[in-house]
């Protein structure tokens, strides 16, 4: 434990920093954990024991890295900078369960990397405080890809946890909201204020949780298509969803036969997309899909 003391105080960050000659890039979103709760509090809600596995996107010079070292059984981390791998190489050298990629983790082939480092691993963590930069395609990239995991647990921009939190009819509630919620049940975990992090970063921040679902809530014919139908629909947030609809599919003529297909599926179309619950798009991608609307 002393250890995890020593690498995540503000004094012992800074001695690793300097004496590595080291400089935070803002463009790779570089804002490092300092504190010990909030390091805690992170690695306690993906409930890891000895037995599972742990990734960690972006490690920086470590600090929940060590901590997940000495929670999981196997943890693999990967960093895009290479200024930080020598760091990593040092700070890491205790521990044998590690392994460090350098590379970017939107290009990396994630079942490659699982069928490698997790191979005899049943079940998986991602575990990160993300580059708040890339936070969705990360997020999307690792549940979109079906990889074996059991759960997410991730620092992001707390307005973004908001949004993938958000229940129907509010304000935050939208595409993202669905796309997450499909693969996923997401719980925020906490806030965390700016002085957890060296630099602090600008805007607010939250850990959030979700829960990798074996199966989607809902039944679509086709995911890509309901996808689509559920970004249609939130076009522009301050139409209803029969004016959104129709100059995605319908432009032209064709108001009468997207009402009646909307009333098929049960919707009024009056309503807007905001309104409208998971398993609502899910009928009407079906009826729309059904009705060969594409
Ligand atoms: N985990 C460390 C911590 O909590 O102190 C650092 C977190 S910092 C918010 C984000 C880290 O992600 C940085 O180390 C950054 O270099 C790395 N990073 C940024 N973009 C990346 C990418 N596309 N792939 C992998 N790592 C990335």
């Amino acid at each position: 434990m002393s250890r995890i003391e020593d690498i995540s105080t503000p004094k012992r960050t800074k001695e690793i920093i300097s004496r590595h000659g080291f400089s935070f890039k803002k463009s790779l979103g570089q804002n490092f954990l300092i504190d010990q709760n909030i390091l805690y509090k992170i690695v306690e809600a993906a409930g890891l024991d000895g037995e599972k596995g742990a990734l960690e996107i972006g490690p920086g010079i470590g600090a929940l890295t060590e901590k997940l070292a000495q929670t999981a059984g196997t943890v693999t981390a990967v960093e895009i900078d290479q200024r930080l791998i020598p760091i990593l190489r040092e700070v890491l050298e205790p521990y044998e369960n590690v392994r460090v990629h350098h590379g970017d983790v939107l290009k990396v082939d994630l079942h490659e990397l699982f069928r490698q480092d997790f191979g005899d691993v049943s079940k998986v963590s991602v575990v990160a405080n993300l580059p708040y930069y890339v936070t969705t395609p990360i997020l999307m990239k690792l549940l979109e890809e079906k990889l074996p995991l059991e759960n997410i647990v991730v620092m992001i921009q707390k307005e973004v946890a908001e949004r993938m939190a958000a229940a129907p009819g509010s304000k935050d509630y939208g595409s993202l909201s669905i796309a997450v919620q499909y693969y996923s049940e997401p719980k925020l975990v906490c806030i965390v204020p700016h002085t957890v992090f060296i630099p602090q970063p600008n805007v607010e921040s939250a850990v959030i949780r979700l829960a990798v679902r074996e199966q989607p809530p809902v039944r679509v014919e086709d995911e890509r298509f309901f996808f689509e139908v559920v970004q249609a629909s939130f076009a522009q947030r301050r139409k209803t969803i029969a004016n959104n609809l129709k100059s995605r599919f319908f432009p032209g003529e064709g108001r009468e036969r997207l009402e009646q297909l909307l009333q098929e599926a049960g919707i009024d179309p009056s309503r807007r997309g905001e309104t409208l619950s998971i398993e609502e798009y899910a009928r009407l991608s079906n009826v729309l899909f059904g009705a060969n609307i594409r």
